[in-house]
């Protein structure tokens, strides 16, 4: 088995340059996630809000921490004073929430609008023409501390790869049209373990990868 240094020294050499790599530390021990940032990396991300504010307490403060789990509205406050990017997002009332909580920290913060390509119904996420309706809202428009600034999708848990493709491809176009009105965008988060070489191929310019960094994860 390779060491979690390896894994990275491997993964970081098959991105391109202006991809970054958001290595998913959930349900792993700090020890694991002090290896990973022993070799320089600095960008984790977690699913779960308590847990990620535990390791944040513990851990360097130079990590910057993601949130790439679905977010309720009431632990928001929680995880604001130091949360870097929010890729989960889908709803005004969560953005406002998130705005509010940013603005009692003095802080801005950049979120993602999680978009549903997958089929499976336990899957999050929020079409094209919610996706639109939320962007161009005056309560959106209003907001001065938070930043949407791109897209983030979840292809189906599959082996047909013309699926994944398919889904993917439909996510970078959606960004692509997006972008176009929105100055802000820069960041379309997609590929995990599984998939994000293909991810890689349809545009993605952020892969969360977990399990092909620091190894399968026990749910206890
Ligand atoms: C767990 C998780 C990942 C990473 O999954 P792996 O298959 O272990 O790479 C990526 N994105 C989200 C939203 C996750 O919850």
């Amino acid at each position: 088995m390779m060491s979690i240094s390896e894994n990275l020294k491997k993964i970081k050499s098959e991105i391109p340059p202006g991809v970054s790599l958001v290595a998913i530390s959930k349900t792993k021990p700090k020890d694991d996630i002090l290896k990973a940032y022993e070799t320089g990396h600095r960008i984790f991300g977690e699913n779960k809000i308590q847990e990620m504010t535990r390791k944040w307490e513990e851990l360097p403060k130079d990590i910057q921490w993601h949130m790439v789990g679905h977010v309720q509205r009431n632990k928001v406050k929680y995880m604001a004073p130091f949360v870097t990017l929010i890729h989960a997002v889908d709803s005004l009332k969560l953005l406002n929430e998130i705005n509010k909580e940013a603005a009692k920290n003095q802080r801005i913060i950049n979120c993602l609008l999680q978009v549903k390509i997958a089929d499976e119904e336990t899957k999050y996420g929020i079409n094209i023409d919610e996706t639109k309706a939320i962007l161009s809202s005056e309560a959106y428009q209003k907001m001065e501390n938070v930043k949407v600034i791109g897209l983030m999708g979840m292809a189906t848990l599959t082996e047909n790869e013309e699926k994944i493709k398919n889904e993917f491809r439909f996510l970078k176009s959606a960004f692509k049209s997006l972008k176009e009105q929105q100055p802000l965008f820069t960041t379309l988060s997609m590929g995990m373990s599984g998939d994000y070489k293909i991810a890689l191929e349809y545009g993605s310019t952020m892969i969360r990868v977990g399990s092909f960094i620091f190894g399968e994860r026990n749910y206890n």
